[in-house]
């Protein structure tokens, strides 16, 4: 008998052969700069919890607190049953932190983006995309219908020259981008892009997922980090990373607010956000208000890292500083590009060997493999020296 799943076998074994073949790693107990992974002690640079929030006993307090006084599960979707004074207060929240009018909360960062581009757009629109996006943007463009054109990453010339040859053939048009660059750290160049929108007749959406609790005086993100607050634009972001918790959410104005709760199909047929997501992020959000210094030492510890990175690959021979290169970077992501997945994947192991956790990132999520470092807030000076000596024992051996 033909097996219509044989496919399946082979498929694993070109992932196998590609080294693109990934799986899940195990950590034990809390999250935070050390972690425990087989019973051992490993620094954490692997991790999105960029203000160390995660592991913080008042927002787990909080949680706690919400499930005895909410239960569980919000028990419905929240136009129907789902609907907790939590998710309010939290979407108030969220509206005061970001500068805008409103803001809606869906169970996820993904679910945001797919629902809400495909609420903003469609077969008769066109949507202008970073070739750097991340994959729920993408995912979301095409399911909206909409004609999608990739320019280069952050290449306005590109991005301007596209609207120019095919804006007026479409009804609306929307332009997608990352704030920070989650596979990278780059911040895209937002002014520029809400300037050239404004002349195109185009909307601009945001990612503020790896910028939310990082970026801007009060760690609004990106467009607080460029002054650009009050324009007309649609701020999403994630509950997941900075703050601590599972959830995502659009900030906006009013009206696109009323808009999305009627259009967007992952935020209406889905369950809501469960009372301890959303208490956790409101206590989350609520910390990195009331304690600055959080968000000053996440600053300073990115700093120490990338300074520290620099000096090491001053020091290597030019040979091997002409295959490692540090990308640019503006946030709490440094990455260092190496040669090859199989490089990559050698240096990962090499310095989990020597107690460090860090991500090692290969073809198809990134064009060239790259080490990728995310620092917190909770990072010792000491932990990132740790760091630096693993990377100049294991870089020795790279060619
Ligand atoms: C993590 C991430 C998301 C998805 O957010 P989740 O809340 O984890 O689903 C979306 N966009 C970017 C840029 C991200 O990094």
């Amino acid at each position: 008998m033909p097996d219509p799943y044989s496919w399946v076998k082979k498929s694993l074994r070109t992932l196998h052969h590609a080294d693109w073949y990934r799986s899940v790693q195990t950590i034990e107990g809390l999250p935070g700069p050390v972690v425990t992974m087989a019973g051992r002690a490993l620094v954490n640079f692997a991790s999105n919890d960029y203000l160390g929030l995660a592991s913080d006993p008042h927002v787990a307090e909080r949680a706690i607190a919400a499930t005895r006084t909410y239960g569980t599960g919000a028990t419905g979707s929240r136009l129907l049953s789902g609907h907790r004074p939590l998710h309010a207060e939290l979407e108030q929240a969220i509206a005061h932190l970001k500068g805008t009018e409103a803001a809606l909360v869906f169970s996820s960062g993904y679910l945001a983006n797919i629902g809400t581009i495909t609420a903003l757009v469609n077969s008769r629109d066109l949507i202008l995309a970073d070739a750097y996006n991340h994959a729920s943007l993408k995912n979301g463009a095409s399911l909206s219908g909409a004609t999608v054109i990739a320019y280069r990453h952050s290449d306005l010339a590109e991005l301007a020259n596209a609207l120019l040859q095919h804006r007026a053939a479409y009804r609306r048009c929307l332009i997608l981008t990352d704030g920070v660059f989650g596979m990278d750290g780059d911040v895209c160049l937002l002014p520029e892009i809400l300037e050239l929108a404004g002349r195109f007749e185009a909307m601009v959406m945001i990612d503020e997922a790896h910028s939310a609790g990082v970026l801007g005086k009060t760690g609004a993100g990106c467009a607080e980090h460029f002054g650009c607050t009050h324009w007309p634009m649609v701020q999403m972001g994630t509950l997941s990373k900075a703050f601590a918790s599972l959830g995502g959410y659009v900030a906006g104005s009013g009206e696109l607010i009323e808009f999305l709760r009627n259009r967007a199909p992952s935020w209406i047929y889905t369950t809501g956000l469960s009372p301890a997501d959303a208490a956790a992020a409101l206590a989350a959000i609520a910390l990195l208000q009331h304690s600055p210094d959080r968000l000053a030492q996440l600053h300073a510890n990115a700093r120490y890292l990338t300074q520290q990175l620099d000096q090491l690959l001053s020091d290597l021979p030019p040979a091997q500083q002409a295959t490692l290169k540090r990308l640019p970077s503006d946030s709490a992501i440094i990455c260092l590009q190496v040669k090859d997945a199989a490089t990559v994947l050698r240096l990962g192991q090499q310095l989990k060997d020597r107690g460090i956790f860090i991500s090692a990132v290969r073809p198809p999520t990134v064009p060239i493999s790259r080490l990728r470092m995310s620092v917190m807030a909770t990072h010792t000076p000491a932990h990132i020296d740790q760091l630096i000596d693993a990377l100049r024992v294991c870089l020795a051996e790279v060619d």
